[in-house]
């Protein structure tokens, strides 16, 4: 068997959101799709995987350098030990051929999309979930039939009234999720301090509550808000700061007392080790939130779990940003402490299968081969006219 062609496309995701830092009014993400000469029901089996969102499309890298190389290298040599499925890891070793250590931000999404399409195509040729093809690789066999999950949201955009912000939350609460998370530090630190109160009269208490200030504060406003949530007791305070800032993540660590969440701005296994080890985080509270398409896949996904499990860290610590199918299944097939979910934003790229339900904080699994982008519609649609 082998790879036909990979094809990829840049596409709009249209949001009117706003976050601390910025909006997503030019956002795009990267189809890929992995055309395979496997044949089933009459067609090619192809694997489908977009760029998470958050970062820009990145067609240019995928064009030319890392579809190219995958193309060039011999068919065999892709292939795992049985010579009828394809092997992710050394297809992530071909495209990563020729290329300088260091730097990883540059590469790791478009290699880990690919490496997540490549995935998605394996899992269909083995004719199961990849939540399953994972769990039994990675994780003992244990393959959960739901996945606790809660909403990113409470996002800023224009016009918005704190009853709006209010009946948003009481959604999410209806639609059956008991953890929702809203954005700060895109007000001063006394506006969002009321906003926070008037979602907490929503949802009951901090521990149904997560805030998100997506990296804007310096170390004055880090220290200003640390200081304000904490009596709050709020169930994760995320990204207060540069995620590369370690030394004020320490600081923030040493004198707040409830869990910090970062991480889907770290783009490599060094990147989180040196989290662990000079950013002060907290095996025993603290959350990891890498997004694995893009941090060069799946593969080096597990090798991260390894070197944190080696630091005394649990599975249930790390929830990966994203909010897609594919991070939800990636959460099933390890073990994870849970997905992430953008109900009704970010249009077709947001959300998870159509016919999956949550109830009481936890979304169903589907049986679906693969990732299960073809029980999303719309989405779907996408990338099957990327592929035909
Ligand atoms: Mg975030």
């Amino acid at each position: 068997m082998r790879i036909v062609d990979i094809r990829e496309t840049a596409i709009p995701l249209k949001s009117k959101l706003a976050n601390s830092s910025f909006d997503f009014s030019e956002m795009t993400t990267s189809v890929v799709a992995v055309i395979t000469d496997v044949i089933r029901d009459g067609k090619p089996v192809c694997g489908f995987a977009f760029n998470s969102t958050g970062r820009y499309a990145c067609g240019a890298q995928m064009r030319e350098r890392f579809i190219p190389r995958i193309m060039a290298a011999a068919p065999d040599t892709l292939l795992d030990a049985s010579g009828k499925n394809l092997d992710p890891d050394k297809i992530v070793a071909a495209m990563m051929r020729r290329e300088k250590i260091g730097g990883d931000a540059e590469r790791s999404i478009g290699i880990g999309t690919i490496d997540v399409a490549v995935w998605d195509a394996v899992a269909k040729i083995a004719d199961k979930p990849l939540h399953r093809v994972l769990a039994e690789r990675f994780s003992g066999g244990k393959v959960p039939d739901q996945v606790f999950c809660y909403v990113g949201g409470g996002w800023y955009w224009p016009g918005q009234t704190i009853k709006d912000l209010q009946d948003e939350m009481r959604r999410h609460l209806d639609a059956g999720y008991t953890l929702v998370k809203m954005k700060v530090g895109g007000l001063p630190l006394d506006q969002d301090v009321k906003r926070l109160e008037a979602v907490l009269d929503v949802v009951g208490s901090g521990e149904h509550l997560a805030v998100d200030a997506n990296g804007k504060f310096q170390r004055d406003e880090a220290l200003a808000y640390a200081k304000a949530l904490a009596p709050f007791k709020l169930h994760w305070f995320e990204e207060p700061c540069h995620p590369l800032d370690l030394a004020l993540h320490a600081e923030l660590a040493s004198v707040y007392a409830p869990s910090l969440a970062t991480g889907e701005n770290l783009y490599s296994t060094q990147d989180v080790a040196n989290l662990v080890h000079f950013g002060g985080w907290r095996a025993d509270r603290d959350i990891v939130q890498v997004d694995p398409p893009q941090a060069y896949g799946i593969g080096q996904y597990a090798r991260t779990l390894d070197m944190l499990a080696a630091r005394g860290w649990q599975r249930t610590s790390l929830l990966p940003h994203g909010g897609n199918q594919m991070s939800l299944s990636i959460a099933a097939g390890f073990g994870l402490g849970g997905a992430e979910s953008y109900p009704g934003v970010f249009g077709d790229f947001g959300g998870f299968a159509d016919d999956a339900r949550v109830e009481n904080g936890a979304i169903t699994l589907s049986e679906r081969p693969g990732i299960g982008f073809e029980g999303q519609a719309a989405l779907y649609k996408i990338m099957r006219e990327l592929a035909d």
